[in-house]
């Protein structure tokens, strides 16, 4: 498990971006295909974007039609944490950075079924790809 990141409001306000923030800090989403990493198809890893924590690979990575980056398995464990979401009167899993806490997007059980079956709704902004070097 990577040690915890812990900071005050301020400090996230102040490295974030305010698109970031209201993701990452607020439990925001971003509005379906806008996100810059929809369609990516780089190789590399995707880090939590708020502090570098290495989370989910580009060789995991789908198109699940869903609008935003999508994942059937998590890069490491322990570097995703997930929680029960009551919200906007729905039952979802939260998907949280294991290191820092920041909201990421959501976990559902429609995944590829040859694979884990599990789909990671992740948010563009809560993620920065960096690609592989060759
Ligand atoms: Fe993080």
């Amino acid at each position: 498990m990577p040690d915890k990141i812990q900071k005050t409001d301020a400090e996230w306000r102040a490295l974030l971006t305010p698109e970031q923030y209201a993701v990452l800090r607020q439990h925001g989403t971003e509005r379906a295909f806008t996100g810059q990493y929809v369609n990516t198809k780089t190789p590399g890893v995707y880090t939590c974007a708020a502090c570098g924590l290495g989370l989910f690979s580009s060789d995991t990575k789908y198109n699940s039609q869903s609008g935003w980056p999508s994942f059937w398995d998590i890069l490491e464990e322990g570097n995703v944490e997930v929680k029960t979401d009551l919200s906007h009167g729905m039952r979802r899993v939260e998907v949280l950075c294991g290191r820092c806490g920041s909201h990421l997007g959501h976990v559902f059980d429609d995944g590829p079924q040859d694979t884990t079956g599990l789909r990671y709704c992740i948010n563009s902004l809560s993620l920065k790809l960096e690609p592989k070097s060759e």
